[in-house]
């Protein structure tokens, strides 16, 4: 009887503390600063540290990004800034897309916003002879292929940062 009841108290006592931790975590994967949705926060820090290492520094809270996964029903569009520059730096990542992205694709499409609202980067559409784009800042609706992979990757964040402003 009286093992029983230590039983039930040790589960207790072992649930309520994992609750406690889930907490704790959730509430620490959500200082992005900003108010960015935790799924997105670790791709919103790499932004950040790969800005740093060209001299940009982007303090997500004072330029007021604020980013959330949603359902976008808008053909293949995969996500959205909008932004006036100011107070206003709204990212919507589709949900459909992210359930089904590979981590690259993912990376691309967030720094590809991240270039629209804070990097204020256009559309860009040139291609290599090889028709791969020359950028992420592609729109989508050309006709350059994509090709965000591992080897590429340092080329296109070189690309990105360095044709900014
Ligand atoms: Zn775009």
């Amino acid at each position: 009887m009286y093992r029983s009841l230590l039983i039930l108290i040790s589960m207790f006592l072992f649930t309520h503390c994992q609750q406690v931790i889930l907490e704790e975590e959730l509430e620490e994967s959500s200082q992005f600063g900003g108010n960015i949705t935790s799924d997105l926060g670790p791709y919103f820090l790499t932004f950040q540290e790969e800005a740093r290492s060209y001299g940009i520094d982007i303090d997500y809270e004072s330029s007021n990004v604020t980013a959330t996964l949603q359902q976008i029903n808008n053909g293949n569009v995969a996500g959205t800034c909008t932004t006036n520059g100011h107070n206003l730096r709204d990212i919507v990542i589709d949900q459909s897309f992210w359930d089904n992205a590979s981590h690259l694709l993912k990376e691309m499409v967030i720094f590809h916003e991240l270039g629209h609202c804070i990097l204020g980067r256009g559309h860009f559409e040139g291609q290599f002879s090889n028709g791969i784009c020359q950028s992420i800042m592609r729109s989508g609706l050309g006709t350059c292929i994509d090709a965000y992979t591992n080897n590429n990757r340092d080329y296109f964040i070189d690309e990105l940062f360095l044709e900014s402003d």
